[in-house]
């Protein structure tokens, strides 16, 4: 150790993931080149960018590449850059010893299939330590860009690293990994250039690949040839940005490939669409929707986003501000020629460029959605039990573009025989009977929950099509969602229902009911006026004797279940009691109170049918205690 040289132990979780990359088996091990180059182009995107603000950083060394040299000799592979580089501290954060939230969630996922999650790693900001799958020791010069003192960083792996000055003078850094001796495939020139191509052939900087070729030596005699070792250089990404060349020289496994580059998914992405804007702003746009919902897109902090460009000089990763907050899973590039090169975080906020970009984006994204959804039903059903809560987000206080979002929407309904069945709005109204003015929905809990509810009686007997609405969100999608098609949506347990024309003979037996039930409804009303807002007559129940309904206006009772859930305040609001004036508990219940109005089996019985109304909806009781004494009471009489 020299005088400068100092040991250091690496954070305790650092430790267990290093652990695992030296002693599990993974299968894809290779996956340590394309984290290493892709740290690499980092650097060089980051150098770059720096270098528009203060040219000085770049000096003369402006040929921005990246090199992995093969070395037999000595089995090791070197990987340099030319990029921004690290000083003392940033090897100490970066390498060492600062815990960085990924590798917990990184080590939390591995524990199903450990062999096949690795090449997951570079989504957890951990993928440099990927390296101790095939090497075993690691050394890395470097020097950061403006500075004139390098430094090296040196581990085994083990539990420390080491860091001590270097004279190295070219800015960037160098990493060469001693190879373990059963890896040593990896020096081999055709191996590494397979993986190289396959992994990083959409890195924006030129790779150039350096080994030695041996040429035999051949002939006999005279015309013998003495074997020549020969040093190469190939660069082995020499095509241009994949979203600069026309689409027709640009095949789908191009397009998938690239995805993966870019969104570190191993899955092919649902649709992509590939734009060249011109006319009073020129930008290209290459979109992607994942199949699958990405890592923590419900969490708060997770970086999603496009990656930005500015006349093909990478600008950004997750850039927020090209999407609206319910796209979120998109994945892509942009590459603007209007935007200033340093172009900053406030800039993007409030730019009329930027605007025009993003309704470019949400408008494609949301068209090619729609197309795929009519050509690819049950895939699409899939993908949106994956992603269609991200897109219902849309209806959250957002009056853009909520035609096309309603065509995105799917729902379970009482059409279909399990929560898998989804319907869409278009399908619904193709169904609807003639008659039928409105469509009709209702939120709650679970597909089970709303099936039983009694608000659905009266539909289940005209066969009448009802949406099940059954995530939370649905309270909030309904805030926006009033009409599709030029019908109205209608909450069952809000309101009055409407279905269509009553029959003569119908219509003179409400009217008797209405006369009969009249004295009996103000008793209820009088007697439970702390629990609701009136009492009245009903179609909409078959079996039950009643049911709860809110006011149009109000909130419904899905909604208070999810604000008491969240634990927000909810504002009082009694609802109506409706009461089936066909059921014989109502008709018992008429008659005891003809009898005696004031009577406590009487009043025992209203209670009674509140509470039940409750129960039947799936509202939890206020008092559960209450009601229990309540029935036993109610069975001790009657037994
Ligand atoms: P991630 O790239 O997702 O941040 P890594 O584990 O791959 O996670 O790299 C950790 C960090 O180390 C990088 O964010 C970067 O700050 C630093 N780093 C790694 N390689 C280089 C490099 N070649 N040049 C400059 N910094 C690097
Ligand atoms: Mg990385």
């Amino acid at each position: 150790m020299s005088a400068t040289a100092e040991k250091m132990e690496f954070q305790t979780e650092v430790k267990q993931l290093l652990q695992l990359m030296i002693h599990s088996l993974y299968s894809h091990k290779e996956i340590f080149l394309r984290e290493l180059i892709s740290n690499a182009a980092d650097a060089i995107d980051k150098v770059r960018f720096e270098g528009i603000a203060d040219a000085s950083l770049l000096g003369d060394d402006k040929d921005l590449k990246i090199r992995v040299n093969l070395d037999k000799a000595t089995n090791t592979i070197t990987i340099t850059d030319n990029g921004i580089g690290m000083n003392r501290e940033d090897l100490i954060n970066n390498l060492g010893t600062i815990a960085r939230s990924g590798t917990k969630n990184f080590m939390e996922n591995l524990s199903g299939d450990s062999k096949k999650d690795v090449s997951l790693i570079g989504q957890f900001g951990v993928g440099f330590y990927s390296l101790f799958m095939v090497a075993d020791t690691v050394t890395v010069k470097t020097l950061k860009a403006g500075d004139s003192q390098g430094f090296s960083w040196k581990s085994e792996g083990a539990g420390e690293f080491e860091i001590e000055e270097n004279d190295k003078l070219t800015r960037g850094t160098e990493i060469t990994l001693h190879l373990k001796e059963e890896e040593s495939e990896f020096v081999d020139a055709w191996q590494t250039r397979g993986v190289i191509t396959k992994y990083s052939e959409y890195v924006s900087h030129p790779i150039h690949l350096e080994f030695q070729e041996e040429t035999p030596e051949s002939g006999e005699g005279e015309d013998k040839v003495e074997a020549v070792i020969e040093q190469k250089d190939e660069v082995l990404n020499a095509k241009p940005a994949l979203w600069r060349r026309s689409k027709s020289d640009i095949t789908k496994e191009d397009y998938d490939e690239f995805y993966k580059h870019i969104s570190h998914d191993h899955a092919e992405p649902l649709v992509n669409s590939h734009n060249k804007v011109e006319g009073t702003q020129e930008f290209t746009t290459l979109l992607y929707v994942p199949s699958k919902a990405p890592q923590g897109i419900f969490q708060q902090d997770t970086p999603n986003g496009l990656k930005l460009y500015v006349k093909r000089v990478f600008i950004m990763d997750d850039c927020k501000e090209l999407l609206p907050s319910y796209l979120r899973f998109a994945r892509g590039i942009v590459d603007s020629e209007d935007l200033p090169l340093n172009v900053s975080r406030e800039i993007l906020q409030s730019n009329k460029v930027v605007d025009t970009i993003k309704k470019h984006i949400t408008k494609k994204i949301l068209s090619e959605l729609k197309s795929f959804s009519e050509n690819n039903a049950l895939e699409y059903h899939a993908w949106w039990s994956e992603l269609g809560n991200v897109i219902k987000e849309g209806f959250y206080m957002n009056w853009e573009n909520l035609d096309e979002l309603k065509a995105l929407l799917r729902f379970q309904s009482s059409n279909g025989g399990s929560d898998k069945d989804l319907t869409s709005l278009t399908d619904y109204v193709s169904r609807m009977r003639e008659d039928q003015k409105d469509i009709y929905y209702i939120t709650g809990e679970s597909r089970q929950a709303v099936e039983s509810s009694p608000h659905i009686e009266i539909f289940k007997d005209k066969g009448v099509e009802v949406l099940y609405l059954v995530d939370a969100i649905d309270e909030w999608v309904t805030q926006s969602l009033f009409e599709f098609d030029g019908k109205k949506l209608k909450n069952i347990t809000k309101g009055e229902i409407d279905l269509g024309e009553e029959s003569k003979e119908d219509k003179e037996k409400s009217e008797e009911a209405q006369g009969q039930y009249k004295d009996l409804l103000s008793g209820i009303q009088t007697h439970l006026d702390t629990k609701v807002k009136e009492a009245r007559i009903t179609t909409r129940l078959k079996d039950s004797p009643c049911c709860l309904v809110a006011d149009d206006n109000d909130m419904s009772a899905n909604m208070e279940r999810i604000m008491k859930m969240t634990n927000q305040d909810v504002p009082v609001s009694k609802r109506i009691l409706e009461i089936n004036p066909e059921h014989p508990i109502s008709k018992k219940l008429l008659s005891a109170f003809d009898t005696d109005k004031e009577g406590e089996a009487t009043k025992n019985v209203m209670d009674y049918l509140y509470y039940q109304a409750l129960i039947a909806e799936g509202t939890d009781l206020p008092n559960p205690g209450e009601y229990v004494k309540l029935v036993n009471k109610m069975l001790g009489q009657a037994l």
